[in-house]
């Protein structure tokens, strides 16, 4: 196996990993006043871009 030649500096080793950290989602308040995710369908009243997308089911009503 191919091995490297001098150990990975602690800079090196930092700034390979100054890329690894995920992405903060971008929240957005939605039309019914609620945070949602930009370019997702809001999950409060289900709809997408001023029309409605999906069914939402009450939360009390699902469990
Ligand atoms: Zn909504």
């Amino acid at each position: 196996m191919a091995l490297p030649k001098k150990k990975t500096s602690r800079s090196k080793r930092g700034m390979r990993r100054s890329h690894d950290s995920v992405a903060i989602p971008n929240p957005i308040y939605c039309e019914c006043g609620e945070l949602a995710l930009s370019h997702r369908i809001c999950s409060a009243c289900g709809s997408y871009k001023g029309t409605q997308r999906i069914a939402v089911k009450e939360p009390d009503a699902e469990k």
